[in-house]
């Protein structure tokens, strides 16, 4: 970026005690400050806190983690669940990583379940890190969620970049390039607009503007505190920012997989193994499709090779559609008889028996639990 990248700079740091003023301003009179919304963000008696004020710590961790990926109206019920089941670090560092995985059922991206749990046997027994490094020493914790949780709970002068931020500034800045491949003036922009008695009140107002005006489709210049500041509102279409680069195709896949049930009416379930997607939780078994195959030969195929065992294939029960971050699934699942063979864990940590009713026990990733609500209507039938 050279010259260009510190002229900005310049620019935004004249213009940045205004800036602090204006969003401030606009925040105190219309930001989320919703007890019911972000209960991690009030103080015990529920107010919102003086800049001398702390907030639980434990509390504000939690919250940032499942937002690292997740709407904050997505992951509050999650997080009103979280803090009832583990009320402090020690019932956390103490429970088992199934009780953990179940917990965070259905908030995706699961490796952060897993984090938060090794990182919470980590601080067990020690006074809370209250330095950026140490937070980002610890499992799934970056710079921007280190900066949230100690400017959320000891009101610390650090800067965040999260999605909402980032579009924000892109566009404050019209900025040409795509914001990853700038970060660090990113992060310069962010740090010169935190108010220094308020820096916790700065990043809220910085996110609430991202979540509530300068959102990625319909930005509400016309109420913006920086509408007369904006280079992109003066360009004419916001919405061109933030530059990204041409998406990448997402690849397809179609995974077939067998609900195998046994004659006491039990399904076989297995566990992934914890490295790689979804490690660590429970699915039906199956994989991949080969050119060529049809899925029953597929599903078949894959029991054999990953458990070890021999089924009748029968009826489909459901397709189920699903798309992560860089790939589409679909899953074609099949009702199948188990003929011969004790299941073995050969591509898993363990496999399992389980009456239907009892699947709600085990940590399902999303299309699975689609899967077992079309089992359980079905029950009766078996
Ligand atoms: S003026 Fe519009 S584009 Fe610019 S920061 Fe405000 S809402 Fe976003």
């Amino acid at each position: 970026m050279g010259q260009r990248s510190s002229a900005e700079h310049r620019d935004l740091s004249e213009l940045a005690p205004e800036l602090i003023q204006d969003v401030l301003a606009w925040w105190d009179l219309h930001g989320r400050k919703d007890p019911a919304l972000k209960p991690w963000m009030f103080t015990k008696d529920g107010r919102w806190p003086e800049p001398h004020e702390q907030l639980n710590v434990l509390e504000c961790w939690i919250a940032e983690v499942m937002l690292q990926q997740t709407q904050l109206t997505v992951a509050l019920p999650y997080w009103t669940r979280w803090m009832a089941a583990f009320p402090n670090v020690e019932a956390l560092a103490a429970a088992s990583l199934d009780q953990v995985r179940l917990q965070w059922q259905g908030l995706g991206y699961y490796s952060r379940a897993r984090r938060l749990h090794e990182a919470a046997q980590r601080l067990v027994g020690r006074p809370w890190p209250c330095r950026l490094e140490e937070w980002m020493a610890l499992p799934g914790i970056g710079r921007t969620t280190a900066g949230s949780i100690l400017s959320s709970a000891f009101n610390a002068s650090l800067p965040i970049l999260d999605g909402n931020v980032k579009r924000v500034l892109a566009r404050l800045m019209a900025h040409p390039r795509p914001p990853a491949r700038d970060y660090a003036l990113f992060w310069c922009w962010s740090e010169a607009l935190l108010d220094p008695v308020r820096p916790r009140d700065t990043n809220q107002a910085l996110m609430d503007l991202g979540a509530t005006l300068c959102t990625p489709r319909q930005p509400d210049c016309h109420r913006c505190p920086w509408q007369s500041h904006c280079a992109a509102y003066a360009a004419g279409d916001p919405c061109l920012w933030p530059v990204t680069d041409a998406p990448k195709p997402l690849s397809f896949q179609v995974i077939g997989v067998g609900v195998v049930l046994n004659a006491a009416g039990e399904v076989l379930i297995d566990q992934r193994l914890e490295e790689g997607l979804l490690g660590g939780m429970w699915e039906f078994p199956g994989g991949k499709q080969e050119q060529g195959e049809t899925i029953e030969t597929c599903i078949a195929r894959e029991l054999k090779e990953e458990l070890g065992i021999a089924v009748t294939v029968g009826a489909e029960l459901i397709t189920v559609d699903h798309a992560y971050s860089h790939k589409k699934l679909r899953f074609v699942v099949h009702l199948c008889d188990w003929i011969s063979g004790e299941p073995q864990p050969l591509a898993s940590q363990q496999v399992r028996w389980v009456l239907p009713d009892d699947l709600r026990n085990y940590a399902f990733p999303a299309a699975n639990a689609k899967i077992i609500q079309v089992l359980l209507n079905q029950q009766v039938n078996f």
